[in-house]
């Protein structure tokens, strides 16, 4: 099978798996016991959650430093970030291509009372700015509430979108977002791993990751949250996490994670040039053979390994099918949506014509991902196109 579909979910690197292996072999695991044996594992864990810290442009050691609250993937330290940093009656801004964890939460949100606002996005998946500008300060102006200095909303705008990989401007926000007082969460589950991510450098209050999407194991993730600030609990339980997150901490899965970050930052400057190459290449050789191919996003900033692409007049779930029948996996958009006949919210959102939604596949590659397979993939969408074009 040639996959190309990492951003759903990707293979376990076998290094990390062999740690994850001998770190659940370590014995009993609970940080929060007293004995030997759990003062081990919280070594183990903090030394791993110092370590991701440091990969993730932030200082987790020091009291006063950023905190990671561990979690079990995107979806939840988004519903924890989304829901829990601010009162429900503080407005949410959210974009419309956020990956459904947050819209979904943000629907809920909505129909409980909170106001929630959506920014748009252009025609190549950028954040609109000048949009954000407007709307919030419409909301402010309306509200009538002075800018004390403390926070009065919370924007949440994904650090790269998961369909067409596209790159949204937070350094360009973020000031923007702070001029009106509002806090800034980025769901970044598909940027760490893939592109320099810097907590700090961009001044980020909360950020979300997901070990699965770089070769770690699945069921753990966490997020990042600058110092001062506090999320209220979604689960109750034991006192972990500082009250923030209870239930006992998988050691060895953030072992885990922590090393598949490393090796995925160590081998970043080599992966990235690596993928968008056979990205670049993949695309090119589609467009040669199938002319009125369309990639989405393709002249904005985006992530290497991602390439999003209509075949209009084609049914994308048919050639899904097709494709995979002939060994190679793609998506038709977020694992999430696949295998509905959804279609995708972030093309609706760019404005694209609904034959191009109707047709949009995803392939999107990983430091893995192999010339050779990128060719054979390329003839398999010829060849797929074509029979489905006379079918
Ligand atoms: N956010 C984005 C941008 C994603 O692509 C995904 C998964 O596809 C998630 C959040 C959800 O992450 P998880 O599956 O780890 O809950």
């Amino acid at each position: 099978m040639i996959y190309l579909d990492n951003n759903a979910t990707t293979s376990l690197d076998p290094d990390v798996a062999r740690l994850l292996y001998r770190q659940a072999l370590e014995g009993p695991q609970n940080p929060s016991s007293q004995h030997q044996l759990g003062r081990a594992a919280r070594r183990a864990l903090d030394n791993a959650i110092i370590s991701m810290g440091t990969l993730l442009g932030t200082d987790i050691q020091s009291i006063q430093g950023t905190r990671c609250i561990l979690t079990s993937g995107g979806t939840e330290a988004n519903n924890l970030a989304i829901r829990g940093i601010l009162p429900p009656s503080a407005p949410r801004f959210l974009s419309r291509i956020e990956h459904p964890s947050v819209l979904r939460l943000g629907e809920s949100m909505s129909l409980n009372g909170t106001r929630v606002y959506w920014l748009p996005v252009d025609r190549s998946c950028v954040l609109d700015l000048q949009a954000c500008e407007q709307i919030f300060s419409t909301v402010f102006k309306e509200e009538g509430a002075p800018f004390s200095g403390a926070p009065r909303g919370l924007v949440s705008v994904m650090f790269a979108n998961n369909e067409t990989g596209v790159i949204q401007p937070l350094e360009k926000l973020i000031p923007i977002a702070r001029s009106h007082g509002l806090l800034i969460h980025t769901d970044a589950t598909q940027a760490v791993g893939k592109i320099p991510v810097d907590f700090d450098t961009l001044g980020l209050d909360a950020f979300s990751f997901a070990a699965h999407k770089f070769h770690g194991p699945h069921g753990v993730g966490g997020l990042l949250l600058r110092s001062g600030l506090k999320a209220d609990p979604i689960l109750f339980g034991g006192s972990q996490q500082l009250d923030t997150r209870p239930g006992t901490e998988p050691v060895s899965l953030v072992v885990a994670m922590a090393e598949a970050l490393r090796l995925a930052s160590n081998q970043m400057l080599d992966t990235m040039s690596r993928t968008a190459f056979l990205r670049d290449r993949l695309e090119r050789r589609v467009v040669e053979s199938i002319p009125n191919a369309i990639v989405h996003g393709g002249s904005a900033n985006r992530l290497p390994n991602t390439s999003c692409i209509s075949f209009p007049g084609i049914d994308r779930q048919m050639f899904l099918i097709r494709l995979d029948r002939r060994g190679l996996a793609c998506s038709t958009g977020s694992a999430c949506s696949s295998g509905s006949s959804e279609p995708s919210h972030v093309l609706t959102a760019m404005g694209c014509e609904q034959k191009d939604i109707d047709s949009a596949l995803r392939f999107s590659l990983s430091r893995f991902s192999t010339l050779a397979e990128i060719d054979q993939a390329v003839d398999l969408i010829v060849s797929c196109y074509n029979k489905l074009k006379i079918a």
